[in-house]
């Protein structure tokens, strides 16, 4: 079923979740296990997010360096199917611009449709670490919006290839990010905001936000994206800070601020165990908060890690 009709349906805030695939060499079984708790609280979509490969330079012993490609965390398509299978629940597949051409998209987003992926979220995705801005495979997208664009086109029945028109047509529903401080590379929120309001205008039908620790940023960003004319629902993401190293990372790594009031709480913490107490009871005023705003759905950035979101859920929903 399409986000948009979960969306719809719904009388309440929802509750849904991201989770990684698992590491290379990890087991399948143990991510399903690890999420099952959740399923208590009914999520109507999980997503599943995408990892492009990344690349290192290993030394030969004549002196030369070699370009090899790893990857650490495949599997996404397979990874839906399983939930899909194993709780009923629909499966959100991250896709990416970045390391793909169109074709590979194109392929992509038939067997997407073949196990029965009603719905995508649509990404650039960021340049590999080794390199220091994004760029586009030459036979890929470099925009977010470029993707949304190809998906549309698909749901249309219009193929990259001759011999694939007039065949079965997809119909997915596409979701796209959203940035309430403003997405790292744009040089204002207007320049940020015209450029989302690109993405929904070639038809991304709901937005799902990058975390943020302080609500009165997602509301105003709400105020700005419905200003500059979009329409569509704005699910908040909540990320529970749950470790000392995420104090400084998660600002690093995301381009956001904490509040002071939590910054306060979480320098007077000396262990993991200290942080993710501060981060739970944080996440729970800031759940209460958008519910009450009336959201249309709590979505959580698990990192797979279950235990610290079902504390959280078990308490607002
Ligand atoms: P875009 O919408 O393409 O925007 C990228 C930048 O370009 C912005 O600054 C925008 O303002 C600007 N821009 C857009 N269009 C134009 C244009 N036509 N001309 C000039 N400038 C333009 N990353 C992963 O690798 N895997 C994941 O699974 C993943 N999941 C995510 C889920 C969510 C909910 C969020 C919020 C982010 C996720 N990301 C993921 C991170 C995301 O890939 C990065 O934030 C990336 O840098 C931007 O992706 P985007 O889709 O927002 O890009």
């Amino acid at each position: 079923m399409k986000i948009t009709d979960h969306l719809k349906n719904a009388n309440s805030t929802l509750f849904s979740f991201e989770i990684l695939p698992p590491l290379k060499g990890q087991s399948l079984k143990e991510l399903l296990e690890g999420i099952a708790p959740l399923m208590e609280f009914k999520p109507p979509f999980v997503d599943v997010t995408y990892h492009r490969e990344e690349f290192i330079y290993k030394k030969h012993p004549n002196g030369l360096l070699e370009k090899v490609s790893t990857k650490k965390r495949p599997g996404t398509v397979g990874i839906c199917a399983a939930i899909m299978n194993r709780f009923h629940v629909d499966a959100v597949p991250h896709l990416l611009c970045g390391g793909f051409t169109k074709e590979e998209t194109e392929n992509a987003l038939i067997d997407l449709n073949f196990i029965g992926v009603d719905n995508v979220l649509a990404l650039r995705g960021d340049a590999p670490k080794t390199e220091g801005r994004f760029i586009a495979e030459p036979e890929g997208h470099s925009f977010a919006s470029e993707l949304v664009e190809q998906i549309v086109r698909m749901n249309n029945g219009r193929y990259l290839h001759e011999e694939t028109e007039n065949s079965y047509h997809t119909d997915f529903c596409i979701g796209v990010a959203g940035y309430p401080e403003k997405h790292f590379e744009a040089p204002s929120m207007k320049f940020d905001l015209k450029y989302l309001k690109e993405k929904v205008d070639k038809g991304a039908e709901y937005i799902v936000t990058q975390m943020f620790f302080d609500n009165q940023k997602y509301f105003e960003f709400v105020d700005k994206v419905r200003q500059a004319g979009i329409t569509v629902p704005i699910i908040p993401g909540i990320k529970p800070i749950a470790t000392m190293g995420q104090i400084t990372n998660l600002p690093r790594t995301f381009f956001l601020d904490l509040p002071d009031e939590l910054t306060d709480e979480l320098e007077k913490c000396k262990t993991n165990a200290d942080v993710k107490a501060v981060g739970i009871e944080w996440s729970i005023k800031q759940c209460r908060e958008l519910i009450d705003a009336n959201v249309p759905s709590l979505h959580f950035y698990t990192m797979s890690k279950a235990d610290t979101t079902y504390k959280i859920a078990k308490e607002v929903f």
